[in-house]
């Protein structure tokens, strides 16, 4: 049995961050991912500057192409784009292949490809597969962790089940905006996110539940969607019909579920902490990773409240808070 301080089971950038801050540190982990990276992770690919500024990425420290975004958010079929959007500071695209394996081989952790099946207590230690021990459990594999799965297993409201489409795919033609849809009798969105190397990602993710009760197909919407943008001059005819967009379903747990057990933790996706609405999860996976190495580093405390939102909710938030703020007695 192979034993270590720290076990991270998934390697996206959840538990990279993890990992790296604890290896910063000198400290003992593995992590365990299913996937040998580069592995497709199905994403936009936007991140905020303070992604940026939690990974400790500096100007030119990325070897990949990085798109500073300009993002018009298209409202229920209005004919104009809004140059507007709930982020402060600069947002930026990249493409998941890339970001994630360069994080993970960044952290300097060794990486052990393994699809975790199960986990269980013995004594003070937790036991993955019979195979791997540890003291600390950081769960970090997305929406469908295994840690969860196996540990938390009364937590996936099947309201909150998405579907998506996306393509992500060389389109040098491509305009340099990044678009999102909110229309289309959709409850969901649609994105056009433009790739630093060329690329272009097309994508579409809307609540299961509704797409049950409106008896409508994500495949028929996302056509329809391939359809406006050939119609607005975006996309050509001919890369529209010969586009094979692929899908999942994704799970958004709700964020008061359960994140913690004796030295075992969730975070990022596992977590449920991707935003409903825009589906922001990247940043609040960096931040989980920090807080989580933090707390077995005995210098603080995951505590999900302290993950910041960008989202249409999260700016609500912001703003009754500085509002509340603005009206509060001097002390
Ligand atoms: C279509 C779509 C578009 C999105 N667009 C954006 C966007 O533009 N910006 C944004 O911020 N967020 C976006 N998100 C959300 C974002 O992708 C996630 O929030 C983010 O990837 C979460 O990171 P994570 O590290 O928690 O999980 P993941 O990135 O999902 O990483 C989990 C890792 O765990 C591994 N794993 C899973 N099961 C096992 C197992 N049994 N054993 C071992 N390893 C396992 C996987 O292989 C994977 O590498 C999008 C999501 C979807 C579905």
């Amino acid at each position: 049995m192979r034993e270590v301080e720290t076990i991270v089971v998934g390697g996206g950038p959840a538990g990279s961050t993890c990992a790296r801050r604890l290896r910063q540190l000198g400290r003992d982990v593995l992590v365990l991912d299913k996937a040998r990276f580069p592995r497709l992770k199905l994403c936009a690919g936007w991140i905020t500057e303070k992604v940026l500024r939690d990974l400790e990425i500096g100007p030119g420290d990325y070897p990949h192409p990085m798109l500073p975004l300009d993002i018009r958010s298209h409202l229920r079929g209005l004919p104009f784009g809004l140059s507007w959007f709930p982020t402060p500071g600069k947002n930026f695209s990249i493409r998941r292949v890339e970001f994630d394996a360069w994080l993970l081989a960044r952290s300097g952790a060794e990486v052990v490809q393994h699809d975790v099946r199960t986990v269980r207590r013995d004594g003070a230690r937790w036991i993955v597969d019979d195979a791997f021990a540890c003291r600390w459990l950081i769960g970090a594999g997305g929406t469908m962790c295994p840690v969860r799965r196996a540990l938390f297993p009364n937590q996936r409201p099947k309201s909150r089940q998405i579907v998506t489409l996306e393509k992500e795919f060389a389109y040098p033609s491509r305009e340099e905006a990044c678009r999102l849809y909110f229309k289309r009798g959709l409850v969901g969105y649609a994105w056009v996110v433009p790739k630093g190397d060329g690329h272009v990602n097309i994508g579409l993710g809307a609540k299961a539940k509704y797409l049950r009760k409106s008896g409508t197909n994500i495949h028929d919407h996302f056509r329809a969607f391939l359809d406006d943008l050939v119609r607005e001059g975006r996309l050509d005819a001919a890369t529209a019909d010969g586009l094979q967009e692929t899908g999942h379903p994704y799970y958004l747990f709700t964020r008061d579920g359960e994140v913690r057990l004796d030295h075992c933790l969730l975070i990022g996706d596992a977590a449920g902490l991707a935003t409903m609405d825009l589906g922001e999860g990247i940043g609040p996976a960096v931040e989980s990773g920090l807080m989580a190495a933090d707390e077995i580093l005995g210098r603080g405390t995951w505590d999900k409240s302290k993950v910041t939102l960008f989202s249409l909710a999260g700016l609500a938030q912001r703003f009754m808070r500085a509002a509340n703020r603005r009206h509060m007695p001097a002390a």
